[in-house]
């Protein structure tokens, strides 16, 4: 997958653009605040996800403008492609032409694995932003999984309802067996399709995060669940009997693959109570190349890779890695002094300054 030339107008802080790419590394550097993550967040928006800053449709648009467009050119499948995204009175794709159509037919058309600095709380926070990684990543690969999600998300509504009339109505517990049996049976193929996508991302990420550390550390992820295991939907369904007594008192069901975690552990340790600034880091890079890494060997198709101030708290070796494991495929990554970038890796080098990109040093 390779992104050829973009342009915009309205949106950001950016000037209208329009720009072609190098099929390596994109280089895109300049002062805080100039448009660099701008760039990179105008790119995201063509895989047909929410912005990974979590920004809502009318701060993508320029302050005091009504609508914003980016139009991208890419390959993909070996074949010449265009999007358009506009982005107004709601949000809109055109693709090769055809549309209006929901942002949602650009999902696995254009495919790119993002690092942001907001997503080391992958590793400093709770298990909500793990379960969110690992359930968007399958998504990329199986597209179905997202209805599974759905009706898993469906059943547990249901039975957390029930949890809180149960108390008062007894006569309601053969309902809730019923329930019960369903969540089991989604939750059972939520959680062996996990595990079937975490058995190719855990040894992709460790094997990335060793050559980082010059294999000086383990990096071990590993599934954590209240529920025992395989055969998933019988375990799944065993604990929530176990735990109804418990999750009527609360009011919500307590287990479930809506609430299992992924753990993360540095030499034994947990990367969020001992992991240092860089390690930290490390970590969430290599679950994001094993992301890209993964999607590619399933969809045949290398996932562009958008890389936003990824440089600081890294020493050389731990950068060398990122932008040579990076450069098998199309990378962007954003950083304020180019030179030690441009030490590491050849690639075309943007300056943005004041919302405008030039290209070149
Ligand atoms: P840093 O190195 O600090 O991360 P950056 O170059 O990545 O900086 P951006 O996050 O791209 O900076 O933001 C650049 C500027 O865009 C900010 O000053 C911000 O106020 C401005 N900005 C954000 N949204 C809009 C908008 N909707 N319209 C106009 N300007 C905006
Ligand atoms: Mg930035």
């Amino acid at each position: 997958m390779t992104v050829t030339h973009l342009e915009g107008k309205g949106f950001r802080n950016l000037l209208d653009f329009s720009l072609s790419f190098g099929q390596g590394v994109n280089i895109l550097y300049g002062d805080n605040a100039q448009g660099k993550t701008n760039l990179l967040e105008a790119l995201w928006m063509f895989t047909g996800s929410r912005s990974f800053r979590g920004a809502k449709d009318a701060e993508l648009i320029r302050f005091e403008e009504k609508k914003a467009s980016l139009t991208l050119q890419f390959k993909a499948q070996g074949r010449d492609q265009e999007a358009q995204l506009q982005i107004g009175d709601g949000k809109q794709a055109l693709l090769n032409g055809v549309g209006p159509s929901p942002v949602s037919v650009l999902n696995g058309q254009f495919c790119a694995v993002v690092f942001a600095p907001g997503h080391l709380s992958l590793v400093k926070e709770g298990p909500e932003g793990r379960r969110r990684f690992l359930d968007q990543a399958i998504c990329q690969v199986w597209p179905k999984y997202a209805s599974l999600l759905g009706e898993y998300h469906r059943c547990l509504h249901q039975r957390n309802m029930l949890l809180k009339d149960v108390a008062f109505h007894s006569q309601l517990l053969d309902t809730l067996d019923i329930w019960e049996h369903f969540l089991s049976s989604y939750g059972g193929q939520i959680c062996s399709i996990r595990m079937r996508y975490l058995e190719r991302l855990a040894p992709t990420a460790a094997a990335l995060y060793g050559e980082m550390s010059g294999d000086k550390e383990a990096l071990y992820i590993a599934y954590h669940s209240k529920a025992q295991g395989v055969p998933w939907d019988k375990s799944i369904e065993e604990a929530l009997k176990q735990s109804r007594k418990d999750d009527i008192a609360a009011g919500y069901t307590t287990v479930g693959p809506h609430r299992d975690d992924l753990k993360l552990l540095l030499d034994g340790k947990p990367a969020k109570n001992y992991g240092s600034q860089g390690q930290q880091r490390s970590i969430v890079l290599s679950l994001k190349m094993a992301e890209a890494d993964v999607l590619k060997g399933i969809t045949g198709e290398q996932p562009v890779l958008l890389l936003d101030d990824v440089m600081s708290e890294l020493d050389p070796r731990r950068q060398d890695t990122i932008l040579n494991h990076a450069g098998a495929g199309q990378v962007f990554v954003t950083c304020c002094d180019p030179a030690p970038v441009v030490r590491l890796t050849e690639g075309e080098v943007f300056e943005v300054s004041g919302g405008m990109i030039r290209p070149g040093l």
